[in-house]
């Protein structure tokens, strides 16, 4: 359903990404492991849209995201995309459930239906009480299951997931995922999942490897090894 074909994209003088193909299934949990720096982001940012590459293609639901006007891409990244990233990205000053909305609201969903759209994801996520608090004064893990309801909130068709878990302890981690993978299965939600962390990884159905800006797979005992 979503697909990079032969990607490369650089930043200046940087290649990033050598020629990246890589193709994910409806309602697959794919991990996309590999060490810092090997282009993980960039593959993600160029699946989701949010870059475009120099060159290669990027395929979702039969449409190519590379060819795309800007428009219609930040359409559709809106309608179709969720995002989680490792520093949950909340808007301090605005309160939890304000923070869920907000992708809602910018799709012109109005403030009290998407506020009422909000609130099922507290309870889901274990955050009941915590919809008027500020965002700024919740915890790491408060605020990533916060991040998580808000990428969840639209019931995108993909839930794209840049290390999730990478400023959370172990268990506050685990958490997180049980909760991201629990309603991605429920909803049939495809997620692509950057994680350096093989514990992380393990709630993948498949695993593949950028190294030097191109994808491998990978065997489930390379994992976790
Ligand atoms: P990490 O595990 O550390 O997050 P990564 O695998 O996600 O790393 P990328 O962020 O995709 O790696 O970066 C791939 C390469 O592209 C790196 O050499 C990085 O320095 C470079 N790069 C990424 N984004 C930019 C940018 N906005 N401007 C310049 N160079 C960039
Ligand atoms: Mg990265």
């Amino acid at each position: 359903m979503i697909e990079a074909r032969d990607a490369v994209r650089s930043f200046g003088q940087t290649p990033a990404l050598r020629g990246a193909t890589v193709a994910v299934a409806p309602g697959e949990i794919l991990a996309i492991m590999g060490p810092s720096g090997s282009g993980k982001s960039t593959l993600l940012h160029c699946l989701a849209g949010i870059l475009v590459p120099d060159s290669g293609e990027i395929h979702f639901d039969g449409r190519r995201l590379d060819t795309m006007d800007e428009a219609a891409r930040s359409a559709l990244r809106r309608d179709r995309f969720g995002f989680v990233f490792q520093f949950g990205q909340l808007v301090p000053e605005l309160t939890a459930e304000e923070n869920v909305a907000l992708p809602l609201l910018l799709g012109g969903v109005r403030r009290d239906a998407a506020l009422r759209q909000a609130r099922p994801w507290f309870g889901r996520l274990g955050l009941d009480g915590l919809e008027r608090r500020r965002s700024g004064e919740l915890s790491g893990g408060q605020a990533q299951r916060v991040a998580l309801a808000r990428g969840l909130v639209t019931s995108p068709k993909v839930l794209f997931a840049d290390e999730p878990t990478g400023s959370l302890d172990s268990l506050t981690g685990e958490q997180v995922m049980d909760q991201m993978v629990g309603a991605a299965r429920e909803h049939g939600t495809t997620v692509v999942l950057v994680t350096h962390e093989a514990r992380v990884a393990a709630y993948a159905d498949r695993h593949v490897m950028v190294r030097d800006g191109k994808v491998a797979a990978l065997t489930p005992e390379r994992v976790l090894s």
